[in-house]
């Protein structure tokens, strides 16, 4: 490793993997109707959607294979493996729904499947992100609250519903290589 190595901790939805895009996906193919949400200007789709759509968006996001469905999000993939490559210590942090049965397995299978099965091993689930170590965390989640002080500091990956929330964080999206490609040199 060389010795300007960081502990980098990736979130993975929204991040890495595309929930709106999947529920999109899985709406219309279930209910055989566009998703009943536009803007995006909440950090969780359903405050984005009107209270009699709930039942149905959770059973779109608890059903088997979509977790392990979601596309990834552009750039994504090669970012992680440039990362990797320039001696970064990158581990995937995502915190599981509670309704757990189908997510933590095909998140896992998501990395699998995307990243390769070396990535499995770099895995993190957890519940409080204040809890594990790290450098830098990236995440798309605008608060992020635990029992602890996070180590980390927080990038915020670009997403519209935390774009009136950024309070002076580094914001980062894959295609857009000046916002991360520091971390190469
Ligand atoms: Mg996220």
């Amino acid at each position: 490793m060389k010795r300007n190595s960081r502990l980098l901790l990736i979130d993975q939805d929204g991040v890495l993997a595309d929930f709106d895009a999947g529920v999109r996906a899985a709406w219309q193919a279930r209910y055989a109707e566009d998703a009943p949400f536009a803007e995006r200007r909440h950090f969780y789709l359903r405050d984005d959607m009107a209270p009699q759509h709930h039942a149905r968006l959770q059973a779109v996001y608890t059903a088997a294979g979509f977790f392990a469905g979601l596309p990834p999000i552009d750039g994504a993939v090669a970012a992680l493996h440039e990362l990797l490559a320039a001696g970064h210590d990158v581990r995937i942090c995502t915190s599981p729904i509670n309704d757990y049965r189908n997510c933590v397995g095909e998140k896992l299978q998501w990395v699998e499947q995307h990243l390769g099965s070396d990535w499995v091993a770099r895995v993190v689930l957890t519940k409080d992100k204040t809890w594990v170590r790290g450098d830098v965390l990236i995440d798309d989640k605008p608060h992020i609250s635990g029992s602890l002080t996070p180590m980390w500091t927080h990038w915020l990956y670009d997403a519209p519903y935390n774009r009136d929330d950024a309070q002076g964080r580094r914001r980062v999206v894959w295609t857009e290589r000046d916002s991360w490609a520091d971390l190469l040199v």
